[in-house]
Parts: C-alpha cells; structure tokens; sequence
C-alpha cells in the first residue's frame, strides 16, 4: 500500500524524517494542503503567499528528480487528507510535527492514521522541559537546559529515488492558487533577495561559517550584510535547524549564532504553553491598558506602516520589509518598539502588519518577539524600558541603510542622518517627527502607570 506524505512547513526532501519513514514503509504519495480555514486570523500572509508558490514549484520539481512528484489539494486539512487516503487505498499519514495551534488540532483530529516525526527543531522539544513537565517560559533557562540535547543529530541526506504509487492522485494547479500578487504586483522587489526553495537555502548554508565568525557585532548593524538571512528558508523547513547548526558550527566561535538559532526551539515551547500567545497578553495586567485607538491613532498606524514617521531609522525598516518582504533584526525591534511605545499602539496591529508583510512570519518567532518588545509578554522586559530609536539609529551605524531605504534622505550627511529634523536638514520630501520622542517617552509611561 502506499503512504501518504504530508508536507507542511517542512518543505524540503534533506534530512526529512517524515519523508524517511514513509519511504521505509512503501511507495510515496506527498502531499501539500493549503488550508487557509483552521488558522482562521493566522492564515498564510500575503508576502508568504509568494513564497509559498516558488517554494512549492521547487519541491515539485526536486520530486520529479526522484520519480516522484507533488499532489496539490485545498481545503479543511484532516478532511481532505481523509479524502485522499481513501481515494488511494493508503492507511498512513507520515508528517513532521509543528507547534501552530492549528496543526496541534488537525494532528488530533487525524488520529491514529498519522504518524508524527520530530524533525524541525534542535531536538525533540518533549525533552526539553521544566522540572515540573511543563515548557520553558524564561529563554535563558531554555538554553540552559538545552545543552544536555547538544549538539543536535547529524542531518540526513536527500534520498536518490522515492517509490511511485501505481496510480497518482490527481493534483490541482499551483497557479490556481492565486498566491502571487497580481494587481499591484507588489512583489518585485523580492526576486533580487530570494530564492525560495531547498536549493536557495543551501545557497545561503556555503558562506554560512564565515559569517558566523563575525556575527557577535556585525548582527547588531543593519547597514551590514551581518545575518544568515536563513529564517524565511527555516520557516518554510526548506532547510532543517539541525544542518544549519552544524554548517554554523564548522566556523570559529559560533556560539552566538547557535544561541540566536536556539530562540526558534524556545518559541516553540512557549506557543505550546500558551496556543493563544499571538493574541493574548503574557500578562493579563496590561489588558487594561489603555491602548490609543480612533482616528488619529489609525492615522499614526498609517504611517508607520508607510514608513513615513519622521524617525529615518523606523521608516527605512518598515520600507526594507515593505519592498523585500524581511526587515533587519536591529530594526524589526526599533520598529516594534516605535507603535507600541512612541504610538501608543496595541502590539497586535504592529504584529499583524509583520505577519502580512513578512517572507518569514512565523507564529511563534513572531509572537513571542513582539510580547517581548512590547512588554507584555511572560518574559518581557517591563514596559517602562522604551527604546530610543534616534540613538539606536546612531550606536548601530544605520547611516547607509537609511540612505538605501529612504531615499529622500539619500543626500543627508552623517551624522545629521539619524534625526535631520533636529539637525536642520529636513528635506521637503521627508516628514518631520510624527511625535517628539520625550513627548511619546512620556504618555507611554503614563498609559503604564494607570494599570
Ligand atoms: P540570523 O541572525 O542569521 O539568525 C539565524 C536564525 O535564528 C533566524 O533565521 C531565525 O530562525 C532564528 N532567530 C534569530 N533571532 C531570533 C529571534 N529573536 N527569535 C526567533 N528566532 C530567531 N523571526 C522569524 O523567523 N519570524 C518572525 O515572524 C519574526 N518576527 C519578529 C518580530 C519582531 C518584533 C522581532 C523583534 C523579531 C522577529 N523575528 C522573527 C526574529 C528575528 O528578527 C528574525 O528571525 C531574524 O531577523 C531573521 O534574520 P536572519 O535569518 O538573518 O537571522
């Protein structure tokens, strides 16, 4: 009898344990679901969506490699994978576990037929738990208790062959789908940066020990190319975190990096903990803060989504995520700090906007990242440690990397290119300061000393 495949963000045919025990087992059936019902308000983002659709094309085309190729279906996940078992005489589903809300349900649901494999984190996260069974809330005791399951497994090959069922199931089109923007095609900026696809994330592996070697400071700078832009490649499993790990590993000094790698594994656990963590506060405290709201507030979400605040550093990261679908780490938390704190804006519309905009959304990355800027989170900082983002523009050096995003400011020299307004070289085209950052510093402390 032949087994069925399923695919999920685990997109990647090296070091797939789900893709090993299937082939052991029989012939092949891989499947893909685009299920765009079960993570209702979490479904794929428009960004994603075109990742998605490249993504999707590759593995099709490696599959072919192999004899093999993809079965493409929509619709309620455990329904149509119950319909497709049936259709072709197939009494087992082998996947690889993931930890969204939704995919926990739908693994319920499908019961028995389904086979679960460990495979996109470190290790398997059951092993990595607190003294009382429970997964780890704290990063640094995360990290801590990790040690004892590192390093991980050495990654398995791709297989040279999959076994073909007599029959395959029949297939819907990839380019029914509609997953890439038409009207405005805003994507076309993205084909410069990515390369969706197993053998993009091997690209991004080759220069991967050099990298790491320097990552210590150079991850902190925006204008630097000081990060292994790895984590759209991760989020889709078109790599797995194990062969990442030890292609860092063959650099000197790569603990930092692992250490960065390893938050991946830990935000995993906390949306295991708490399944509502993209919607809910950390702490229910800050539940009666009074997040600003009504039109000038939307007017303010505006321009940050715009990238029009008059902060230079915050508007070259909202446009480098607007037209390249990532945004630098440094940036992502200025950014993020900027409309919870300067704005006074509840973190899930910025959270939101991350998520439509992102190659690498990530529901668990993404929420806990945001909880932790924001302060709401069960690890947080407090609320009262806001960011400055004019001086963080200058500690960091963002100079060059605001002069590429924003090009208004492209002929501002240093240093007057971290505040222009303050220094008097506000050209026509650029905004002046949303909200001064004392004035901003001072009603967000305010708004936190009322709850
Ligand atoms: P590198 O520095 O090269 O790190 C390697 C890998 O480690 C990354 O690809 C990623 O998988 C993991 N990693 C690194 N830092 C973090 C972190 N802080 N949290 C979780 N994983 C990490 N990352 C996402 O993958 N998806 C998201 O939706 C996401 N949303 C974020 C929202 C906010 C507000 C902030 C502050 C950060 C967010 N991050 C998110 C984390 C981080 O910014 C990105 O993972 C990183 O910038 C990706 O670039 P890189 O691959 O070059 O990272």
């Amino acid at each position: 009898h032949p087994v069925i495949l399923w695919f999920r963000q685990d997109l990647r045919l090296a070091d797939q344990p789900a893709l090993i025990a299937a082939a052991a087992e029989g012939p092949v059936i891989p499947v893909y679901v685009l299920d765009d019902d079960a993570p209702g308000a979490w479904r794929i983002g428009g960004a994603q969506r075109w990742w998605l659709h490249h993504s999707l094309a590759a593995l099709d085309k490696s599959l072919q490699a192999l004899g093999s190729r993809l079965t493409l279906r929509r619709g309620k996940a455990a329904a149509v994978l119950a319909q497709l078992a049936e259709e072709t005489g197939t009494a087992r589903i082998h996947a690889i576990r993931h930890y969204e809300p939704w995919w926990r349900r739908i693994e319920a649901e499908l019961g028995d037929r389904l086979c679960l494999h460990d495979g996109n984190q470190l290790t398997d996260l059951e092993h990595v738990k607190t003294g009382a069974g429970q997964p780890f809330r704290i990063y640094s005791s995360f990290w801590k208790a990790l040690q004892d399951h590192l390093p991980p497994a050495h990654p398995e090959p791709a297989p040279d062959r999959l076994d073909a069922p007599k029959h395959w199931p029949k297939t819907e089109k990839l380019v029914d789908w509609h997953l890439l923007p038409t009207r405005p095609d805003w994507s076309t900026g993205f084909d410069a940066d990515w390369t969706p696809g197993e053998a993009g994330a091997q690209a991004r592996l080759t220069d991967l020990a050099d990298l790491v070697t320097a990552y210590e400071e150079a991850r902190n700078l925006p204008g630097e190319e000081g990060t292994s832009r790895l984590s759209p490649h991760l989020h889709h499993g078109e790599v797995s975190a194990r062969a990442v790990w030890h292609a860092a590993a063959k650099g000197d000094d790569a603990w930092k990096f692992h250490k960065e790698l390893a938050w991946r594994d830990f935000t995993r656990g906390v949306v295991m903990a708490l399944p509502n963590y993209a919607d809910v506060n950390g702490r229910a405290r800050y539940d009666r803060l009074h997040w600003r709201t009504g039109a000038a507030a939307k007017r303010d979400l505006k321009a940050w989504q715009q990238g029009r605040t008059g902060y230079p550093i915050v508007d070259a990261g909202m446009r480098q995520l607007w037209q390249t679908g990532w945004m630098h780490n440094r940036v992502r938390m200025i950014a993020a700090s900027f409309v919870v704190k300067h704005l006074l804006i509840d973190w899930r519309e910025g959270e939101r906007w991350y998520w439509d905009c992102l190659v690498d959304a990530d529901y668990g990355n993404n929420a806990v990242n945001w909880q932790w800027i924001a302060g709401t989170g069960v690890d947080a900082n407090m609320f009262g440690r806001i960011m400055a983002p004019l001086s963080q523009s200058e500690k960091f050096d963002a100079g060059a990397y605001i002069r590429r995003w924003v090009p208004e400011l492209k002929d501002v020299p240093d240093p007057a290119i971290h505040d222009p307004e303050e220094s008097g070289c506000l050209p026509e085209a650029y905004p002046p300061k949303i909200i001064g950052h004392r004035e901003a510093r001072e009603r967000a402390l305010a708004a936190s000393r009322m709850i």
